[in-house]
């Protein structure tokens, strides 16, 4: 049995927080680069290609936020099932590293106490959405992303019959990107899930859009849909910006689960060109 003390988690959740919200991944920006270099025609569509690279090289120069909308704090953990978590509350050291990162970063705080009741702001961008999952080992895996919600906006859950297969998953995605437009700040990334329940399809859909942009689900079937959708999507014209162009989309990622005889949940989570997100394991 490990033992962790739950200050090591909130200084870890406040790293993670700074650095995301003003450092892009490395595999997004070579992907807006490549998207700039080799891929989009529209001139109009590369104008805006430019201009979110020149906003992530600034933010990386200077610190300074990516975006106005530093996102609600969405964490993943998985947590080793030989780890004893020692000196207080795990949910509570979480959030105290995203209150001291907004407060450090001046990132906006965007959480309301009640959506519909109350909307007073929360003032420390907490609570946290947060998602454990109990794996082997003593090792702690901490992913986290500020998540916009331009783009959570655009996002969609729905059955499927079963005998609606992969072209009901695709005909479904299509239609939510259609419908979302330019409102999701493409670029985009979308997470897909596929299968298990309501909840477990959103949050497999959610994981999806924190993948490396060009990794390909493992099962072929999954990886071939994946390109399939997303060369589909970026068929549409919306383009950078939703300005017009031919680059929609960064990456699709489809994960599936086991799922009732009975019906299919898909479920469709749009992240934007802003795909902030980081990772560390303690
Ligand atoms: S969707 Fe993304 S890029 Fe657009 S305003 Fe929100 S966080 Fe910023």
């Amino acid at each position: 049995m490990r033992e962790i003390d739950v200050s090591f988690v909130s200084t870890a959740v406040k790293g993670l927080f700074l650095k995301a919200n003003t450092s892009i991944g490395q595999d997004v920006y070579n992907a807006l680069v490549t998207a700039l270099e080799k891929i989009e025609e529209s001139p109009v569509g590369r104008r805006v290609l430019e201009q979110i690279i020149k906003n992530h090289d600034a933010a990386r120069a200077t610190g300074m936020p990516i975006c106005q909308d530093t996102g609600m704090a969405v964490v993943f953990a998985d947590i080793g099932q030989d780890v004893h978590f020692t000196g207080g509350d795990l949910v509570q050291a979480v959030n105290s590293g995203v209150e001291q990162a907004y407060s450090e970063g001046f990132f906006r705080r965007s959480l309301v106490r009640d959506p519909l009741f109350d909307r007073t702001n929360t003032g420390t961008n907490t609570p946290a959405v947060i998602h454990t999952r109990i794996v082997r080992g003593e090792r702690v895996h901490i992913l986290i992303t500020p998540k916009g919600f331009g783009s959570e906006n655009m996002s969609a859950v729905k059955f499927l019959t079963p005998a609606q297969g992969p072209e009901g998953v695709r005909d479904f995605i299509m239609d939510t990107v259609k419908a979302a437009g330019p409102n999701p700040c493409p670029p985009t990334i979308i997470g897909v899930g596929v299968g298990g329940t309501m909840e477990l399809a959103a949050i497999m859909a959610k994981r999806g859009t924190l993948y490396t942009v060009g990794r390909r689900n493992p099962d072929a079937k999954y990886g071939a849909l994946e390109l399939e959708i997303l060369e589909a999507v970026n068929n549409t014209g919306i383009g950078p910006g939703g300005l017009g162009g031919r680059v929609t989309c960064l990456d699709v990622h489809i994960d599936f689960a086991p799922g009732h005889i009975a019906g299919t949940p898909v479920a469709v989570n749009i992240c934007c060109h802003a795909a902030r997100h980081a990772e560390i394991t303690l």
